[in-house]
């Protein structure tokens, strides 16, 4: 008997005993490789001894300092670090612990952004359906998935959605993908103008759509037009990069990838590679600017904001992806992993879509591939695929109901940046099986 409240109360998880490199152990001896890094978390594999060495040595000098009394050196270092690498025109980080607590201040520091600015009545949030922001009241009305959201709706605060940029389902036969991005993009526009555009404050986007979608990139040219609809209207782009962020697609940012910068950056999960959990908001000079200039601070804040450990985990995880040229893996990695998975599934009767950048790969699963017909939600087939994975000594992350909260089935890849060919195979091997027996 647990006295966990698990998120599945009636499922029975075998206890985690130990990991090392790209594998999980359970408390039978059954070794999983972990081709999602549980959530496109782990991205340095398990137990790395830089990391534990690192964690150690900061658990000796210093574990925790009140961010209202002291500033910390791993925080401070941790900060530099990640200024130095960011997109054009990111000035500062906040560090939080996870991926919510950072949208949920970026949304924050968009209001007091215009409220220091003198736009009060600037309010309102447009994001996208088919997206993930986290599950706070304020990122779960961010985002778009609506089975999330369904209980909850009563709670939640204004927020409006527009289609993603996800070409498998959106664009139209015979359209290009420069008009369908374009099109896409329109979209904010038009939502802007209806909404009154003096009342709005943020646009949220993931550039590479995860848990909701299945690793949607969206096509090129769509960011850079939602840019310029940004800088016209004087909206915030906040660009969630939580799950696609920090090398998982082969650049540090995904959106260096579609040639833009944001106002705000989130990130969290490969940040510190599950060895703590931390998450930053990397936000622009004119944000900074805007507080330092104003009220001269931030109204917002928790216990562990710059935690010594998390950000000390933080800067050994980011030192050890430089040191061993881990984003050219990522890369080469990627370009292999998708190969195998096109030459196994490419004529798969029921996977519709191969897709993602890097080391971030979905597949979309359907129950008829020429009418991109979804299976019936009642069979779960999402569910089934992990489970047949787990059978096999593979992890790979589900989720269904992701056309339109009930319907659509995909499986998400997102395994650590150091996996080589061999692991690579075996992983498209068992996913094979899996996704056979689950869809036969
Ligand atoms: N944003 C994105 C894109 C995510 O994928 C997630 C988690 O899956 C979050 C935010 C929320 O992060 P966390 O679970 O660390 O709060």
């Amino acid at each position: 008997m647990t006295h966990i409240l698990h998120r599945q109360i009636h499922a029975s998880l075998p206890v985690a005993k130990g990991g090392r490199g790209v594998e999980l152990f359970d408390e039978a001896g059954n070794a999983y490789i972990d081709a999602c890094g549980g959530a496109a978390v782990s991205c340095l594999g398990h137990g790395h001894p830089d990391v534990v060495d690192a964690l150690k040595k900061q658990a000796e000098t210093l574990a925790y300092a009140h961010t209202s009394f002291f500033t910390n050196e791993p925080a401070e270092q941790l900060a530099d670090r990640l200024i130095a690498g960011a997109p054009e025109g990111i000035s500062h980080a906040y560090f939080v612990s996870g991926g919510s607590e950072a949208n949920e201040a970026a949304l924050k520091m968009a209001r007091q952004y215009f409220v220091e600015k003198g736009e009060p009545q600037r309010r309102r949030i447009i994001a996208r359906r088919q997206s993930y922001h986290g599950n706070t009241l304020g990122t779960l009305a961010t985002g778009g998935n609506e089975w999330r959201r369904e209980p909850f709706r009563p709670l939640l605060i204004e927020t409006h959605h527009i289609d993603p940029c996800y070409a498998y389902r959106y664009q139209e036969a015979g359209e290009s993908e420069e008009a369908y991005g374009l099109r896409a993009a329109q979209a904010l526009e038009d939502r802007i103008n209806a909404l009154g555009p003096d009342t709005v404050m943020a646009f949220v986007a993931e550039p590479v759509v995860g848990a909701t979608a299945g690793a949607v990139p969206a096509v090129s040219g769509y960011f850079k037009r939602i840019r310029e609809i940004c800088d016209r209207y004087g909206v915030l782009l906040i660009l969630d990069e939580v799950m696609c962020g920090m090398g998982r697609t082969g650049t540090l940012h995904a959106c260096e990838q579609d040639g833009i910068a944001p106002d705000m950056l989130t990130i969290a999960k490969g940040l510190g590679g599950g060895y703590q959990p931390i998450g930053a908001v990397l936000l622009g000079q004119h944000i900074f600017d805007a507080f330092a200039e104003g009220s001269g601070l931030f109204q917002h804040g928790h216990t562990y904001i710059c935690h010594p450990m998390a950000c000390a985990a933080a800067l050994a995880v980011q030192d050890v992806i430089e040191r061993d040229g881990l984003l050219a893996n990522v890369r080469e990695m990627g370009a292999y992993l998708r190969e195998r998975l096109e030459a196994r599934f490419g004529n798969h009767a029921h996977v519709g879509d191969i897709r993602g950048r890097g080391l971030f790969l979905g597949l979309e699963l359907v129950a008829d591939r020429g009418a991109k017909e979804p299976f019936d939600p009642a069979r779960k087939v999402h569910a089934a695929v992990k489970k047949e994975a787990m059978k096999r000594g593979l992890m790979v992350y589900p989720s269904g109901g992701t056309i339109d909260g009930t319907r659509g089935d995909h499986v998400l890849l997102a395994p650590p940046f150091i996996i080589d060919r061999a692991v690579a195979d075996t992983i498209v091997e068992r996913l094979g099986e899996a996704v056979d027996v689950a869809t036969g």
